[in-house]
């Protein structure tokens, strides 16, 4: 190994067990990239081959990373064959922890559990969740998720507050970290989002002041994290429709330390909307103390491009048994296994590049 390669290991590195982690070592880790100026990928999956195309990823870029369920993709995990919505998203995301729980430790890495937006509506997904993690963590001390997200950014300040603070009392106790979302996030996700267009609009702008009233309220209670807005959008647009502003990520860092006289990059700040974003930008937020880049557009892209391509190149073993004309049996060709497979593989190709551009690979804490 060079001196250039190890120097740029963390010296927190070998720290943590490889798995699930929560608590006090989700506290290690977010330090850790804060302090090393790197984030996580956080990837959404819907499904047995998303999730494993991450952890295979983030093995073989020996990069811890952060798997999460938006509630659409939870309730697919369930199987869209169940009938009562409500139930399907809270099962499906119990569903996936349990698979994350028992496989991740085998691939030697420090993976978080996260859930994605909830809006008000979705309180009650976001509670029933906890109903499990009370459970597990009477019964193995470790709650069954790392942390979930509230976005109440569509209700006044103050509301959205008081459900955070409320939530984070019932969390903290099993050492849980809640995000929450303050500014809004423009584009949409599983219906959720903004119907706010043009980058322009301050509400696409996190406002220092309202981050400082939920460090003031929160941080006595709890680990939490903040979903900051700085002309990040949803989704994959044009070049040009999207103005990101990073520095709006210092403004909030600087007014915080001044105001509460902590040390450097007070906030745990998030990236959402990160597909399709400059890679300058991305460094820059992540300078700033972002610690977690949301991924979803892209890798959703990159999976079905790995199959569209296999279909393409193969379109008669998608329609045929066996071939019409010269009795070619194509088993080989229609198993899942092939073409999931080549879905699976060119989403580990596209973390790849994500571990990268956020500065993570060979950072993994897992010991
Ligand atoms: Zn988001």
């Amino acid at each position: 190994m060079t001196a250039a390669v190890e120097s740029t290991k963390t010296s927190s590195a070998g720290s943590l067990p490889a798995g699930v982690v929560t608590g006090e070592d989700y506290r290690t880790l977010v330090s850790a990239c804060k302090a090393g100026a790197y984030a996580l990928p956080a990837v959404n999956v819907t499904g047995t081959n998303s999730l494993n195309a991450v952890l295979e990823a983030a093995a073989a870029a020996k990069s811890d990373v952060i798997i999460q369920l938006s509630n659409g993709g939870a309730r697919f995990f369930a199987g869209e064959g169940l009938k009562d919505e409500a139930q399907a998203r809270v099962l499906g995301a119990v569903s996936a922890a349990r698979h994350v729980h028992l496989l991740a430790q085998h691939y030697g890495v420090c993976v978080v559990l996260h859930t994605d937006h909830a809006n008000k509506k979705l309180v009650p997904w976001v509670e029933a969740m906890l109903g499990y993690s009370e459970q597990e963590h009477k019964r193995t001390g470790k709650p069954l998720f790392t942390s979930h997200m509230l976005d109440l950014s569509e209700e006044p300040i103050d509301e959205n507050l008081a459900t955070c603070a409320r939530l984070l009392k019932r969390m903290s106790p099993m050492g849980m970290s809640l995000e929450i979302e303050l500014g809004v996030t423009g584009g949409e996700e599983d219906g959720i989002g903004a119907e706010h267009d043009g980058a322009d609009n301050a509400k696409l702008y996190t406002q220092p002041e309202d981050v400082a009233k939920a460090f003031k309220l929160l941080s006595m209670i709890g680990h939490f994290s903040v979903a900051a807005s700085f002309g990040n959008v949803h989704g994959v647009y044009a070049p040009g429709n999207v103005k990101l502003r990073p520095e709006i990520l210092k403004g909030s860092q600087d007014l915080v330390q001044q105001q509460f006289k902590t040390p450097a990059k007070p906030l745990n700040l998030v990236f959402h909307g990160g597909s399709g974003s400059e890679k300058e930008k991305i460094s820059e937020a992540v300078s700033y103390g972002v610690f977690k880049m949301n991924i979803d557009t892209d890798t959703q892209f990159a999976f079905a491009n790995g199959v569209g391509k296999f279909v393409l190149e193969n379109p008669k073993a998608f329609q045929h048994q066996i071939d019409p004309v010269d009795g070619k049996p194509y088993k080989k060709f229609y198993d899942p296994r092939k073409w999931l497979r080549l879905g699976e593989k060119a989403m580990v190709e596209r973390l790849q590049e994500a571990f990268v551009d956020l500065g993570s690979k060979g950072k993994s804490l897992a010991g």
